[in-house]
């Protein structure tokens, strides 16, 4: 079975693409490497032993989609391409709604042209915006959400859902990430953001190195046990798993579907701090700052649909977490 991902050599595709292969899928994958490096090939490879197809494309060029699916018999795609940073689509939105729309759209239309129907769909937690309801369901509000990169995720649900109604054969499973974090065993293949890292594990892994001298914590006034913001931290590679257990129930039925991926469990940012330090021997030196605009106090899933319906539940915890990050950050400076 031939599988296309797109944006398969960022962050959770690379991941996505290593479990595949790993379970002898055929890969076919296309990214424009906006924000990922052309190393990841080798180094999904190296952590392989096997081959896949590479396209350096844009998702929203249609004939460059045209190529791929005249090129290759395509059975299903995982669709990672998009961009994800908060902060600059507010800054941003033509360039966020723009890709994070078309590309979809022209992917769709190449996909039903060439008789592809089963689609896996990155989205995210955001889509729920600041939740009523701990922890969160699927069958919680969506749409309220507090920025364009967030609406962005809530119109593709929208949009993938007429597509199902107008096709009947055309099946989606909508993934709600929650916080991805963590790296492959290997150290080879993880999260390397350009810049400062907005995010509060790249952020940690940078302090820990003594690339950034300290970490600024978003306020300690939430209502939370410890008032720091808490979130429900998922492993990259738990991820990926759990994008293989949706591509079979996408095989297997026709329709849209929506599954949570997190733990089910709410950490700290101070949680993750005490952790970090000491499963890695190492002082990441903190100190506390107001509250960072749009942020929420706690946001963690219930995560058992998934486990009822995919047969999929996150395997590794916090520690593991922690020690694949930093692992990956120290190998990735060795070279
Ligand atoms: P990433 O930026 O590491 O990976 C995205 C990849 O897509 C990159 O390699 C980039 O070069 C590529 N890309 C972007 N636009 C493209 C286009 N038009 N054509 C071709 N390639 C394109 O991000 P990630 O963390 O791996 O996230 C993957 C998906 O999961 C994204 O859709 C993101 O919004 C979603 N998501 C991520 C998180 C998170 O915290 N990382 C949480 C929820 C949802
Ligand atoms: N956070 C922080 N300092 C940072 C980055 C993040 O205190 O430099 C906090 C943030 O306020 C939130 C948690 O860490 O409570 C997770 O933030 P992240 O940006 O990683 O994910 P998201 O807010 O998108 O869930």
């Amino acid at each position: 079975m031939k599988i296309l991902v797109t944006g398969g050599l960022g962050f959770i595709g690379s991941h996505a693409v290593v479990e595949l292969l790993d379970d002898d899928y055929e890969v076919v994958v296309i990214d424009n490497l906006y924000n990922s490096s052309i190393d990841v090939i080798d180094n999904i490879k190296k952590i392989t032993g096997k081959e896949f197809s590479f396209y350096q494309n844009d998702v929203c060029d249609l004939d460059a989609l045209e190529k791929i699916f005249s090129e290759h018999k395509i059975d299903a795609v995982m669709h990672f391409a998009g961009y994800k940073a908060v902060g600059e689509s507010v800054e941003k939105p033509i360039l966020y709604y723009e890709n994070n729309l078309l590309s979809t759209l022209h992917l769709c239309k190449k996909m039903i042209e060439h008789c592809c129907f089963k689609l896996i769909f990155s989205s995210s937690a955001t889509v729920y915006g600041n939740p009523k309801v701990l922890p969160i369901t699927e069958d919680c509000k969506v749409g309220s959400t507090t920025n364009p990169y967030g609406t962005t995720k809530w119109m593709n649900e929208k949009i993938l859902k007429d597509i199902t109604v107008a096709n009947s054969n055309f099946t989606v499973i909508v993934l709600r990430y929650f916080n991805p974090i963590g790296a492959h065993k290997s150290g080879l293949i993880g999260e390397k953001p350009n810049g400062i890292p907005n995010n509060l594990m790249p952020y940690i892994v940078r302090v820990a190195t003594g690339e950034l001298e300290m970490l600024n914590i978003f306020g300690n006034d939430y209502d939370t046990p410890d008032g720091t913001g808490v979130r429900d931290y998922i492993h990259v590679v738990d991820l990926a798993k759990g994008h293989l257990k949706a591509l079979e129930k996408a095989i297997s039925s026709r329709g849209i579907y929506y599954y949570n991926l997190g733990t089910g469990i709410g950490y700290s940012v101070l949680d993750l701090v005490d952790n970090f330090e000491k499963v890695n021997h190492v002082k990441v030196p903190y100190r506390i700052i107001g509250r960072r605009e749009g942020d929420i106090a706690s946001c963690y899933a219930d995560p058992s649909r998934a486990y009822k319906e995919l047969d999929w539940k996150a395997e590794l915890g916090l520690e593991d977490m922690m020690k694949d990050s930093y692992n990956f950050i120290l190998k990735q400076k060795k070279g």
